[in-house]
């Protein structure tokens, strides 16, 4: 057993059965087996700690099995950091089960740009089948994960033709027309590949803000699938060298538009790397956007049915919910809904929903029925990777709801200071 693992025991054994945790679990509210839960995960946690038993497959896929969605926690009244002690044991997992080829080609893909940006084309090859049979693909099978990366997007990759930018190093700059000051934004690979709208959205809104934006070309992964793998010698190494690159730029605030990429370098660099310069440095664009009191709206063309939902890690991890509930009720002609369970997980949660694509797609009928029910004609969210699944999820169910970016929004809703 791995000796971080170790040092939670105790926390395992403050479990007191209650199970007020067990209805905030989407994963145990889908299956309804104790051991999919999260007292159930303790319990099967505590049993192993005391080398009751040693690995087995049905430990192995309990525990993978679970979001790191921090709902559990929430309600835990012994405030036991349930989904910390089972990221340790998928921790514990990977390093117990020695060499593996998966992430490992992983690895080597997320560190390099040329590679990732290879594998990305790929995979949007992959997707052209998806999208034009999309109704008769099985949602069970593997390929189904790939409907939404769109391969006919015109305009993919490094922005280069816009006349704002310029610069032959290694970063861009995209100029705001009244200059205040310089941030970084932080694409992370969802938005850099398939959501290029939330990338011109984010500069555009912070450019009317009054903010240079810069680009920084050489940009890779955060490392967040290693992470949620338990691979934490690979997620170590990533993160080293994203603290490299952007000690080049560490003169100015870091945006990002992906709650997953702000956690990932914010909090889970800082626990490896506590002096890093870059944590710091690091905003939600929604917490950014809140320091300017004087923002306002010119609002939508005609009245626009809205509502959100919450990404996990922009909610639960980071405490961010109240600012884009407040930028959205403030634009006129929008008639925002507040969704039933508008946090509760949709299923994504990075490679889970590549993994079980079945559990996955279960807990995103969930949300898009309480979507349906709210009967607003765009959900809009602050996460690409929660987008990707709502999206996948409405296509394969014929719905013409539209899903939305909270900064596509901004932009739509003419947001100026
Ligand atoms: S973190 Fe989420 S998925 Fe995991 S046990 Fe807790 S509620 Fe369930
Ligand atoms: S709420 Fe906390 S104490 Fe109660 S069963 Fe769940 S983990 Fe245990």
């Amino acid at each position: 057993m791995t000796e971080n693992l170790d040092f939670y025991k105790d926390e395992v054994f403050r479990c007191m059965r209650c199970g007020l945790c067990l209805p905030s679990c989407p994963v145990y509210s889908e299956e309804k087996i104790e051991s999919m839960g999260p007292r159930g995960r303790l319990s099967l946690i505590e049993s192993y700690v005391s080398r009751k038993f040693k690995l087995s497959k049905i430990y192995k896929d309990r525990i993978k099995k679970c979001l790191e969605c921090k709902s559990c926690f929430f309600e835990c009244p012994s405030g036991i950091k349930i989904d910390e002690i089972i990221h340790l044991s998928k921790e514990d997992i990977f390093y117990n089960e020695g060499f593996r080829i998966f992430p490992n080609i992983l690895k080597s893909i997320i560190k390099k740009r040329s590679t990732l940006s290879l594998s990305f084309e790929m995979l949007k090859i992959l997707n052209i089948p998806n999208r034009v049979f999309h109704n008769k693909i099985d949602p069970n099978r593997f390929f189904y994960n790939f409907l939404i990366l769109n391969p006919l997007e015109p305009k993919k990759g490094f922005p280069t033709k816009d006349k704002r930018s310029s610069s032959k190093e290694n970063k861009k700059i995209f100029k705001a027309k009244k200059s205040q000051g310089k941030v970084i934004f932080y694409r992370g690979c969802l938005i850099n590949y398939i959501y290029k709208d939330i990338e011109k959205a984010s500069i555009d809104v912070l450019n009317r803000l009054g903010f240079d934006v810069v680009l920084v070309k050489d940009e890779i992964c955060c490392g967040a699938p290693l992470y949620s793998y338990g691979d934490r010698k690979g997620f170590k190494e990533i993160a080293e060298i994203n603290i490299k690159l952007f000690k080049l730029y560490d003169e100015a605030p870091v945006i990002s538009s992906c709650p997953t990429c702000t956690v990932t370098l914010k909090n889970y660099y800082k626990e490896l790397f506590p002096d890093n310069k870059l944590s710091p440095s690091v905003w939600d664009i929604n917490e950014f956007i809140m320091k300017y009191p004087d923002i306002d709206f010119r609002g939508f063309s005609e009245e626009k049915r809205i509502t959100y939902h919450d990404p996990c890690h922009l909610k639960r991890s980071l405490g961010i919910h109240k600012e884009p509930r407040l930028f959205l009720k403030s634009i006129p002609n929008a008639n925002f809904i507040e969704m039933k369970d508008s946090d509760r997980c949709c299923g994504f949660a990075g490679l889970f929903s590549f993994f079980y694509h079945d559990l996955a797609r279960k807990i995103a009928l969930k949300k898009l029925d309480n979507i349906k029910d709210s009967k607003a004609d765009t959900v809009i969210t602050s996460c690409p990777g929660c987008m990707m699944h709502i999206q996948r999820t409405l296509i394969r169910e014929n719905s013409p709801i539209e899903v939305k970016h909270i900064v596509e929004i901004l932009r739509e809703a003419n947001i100026y200071v």
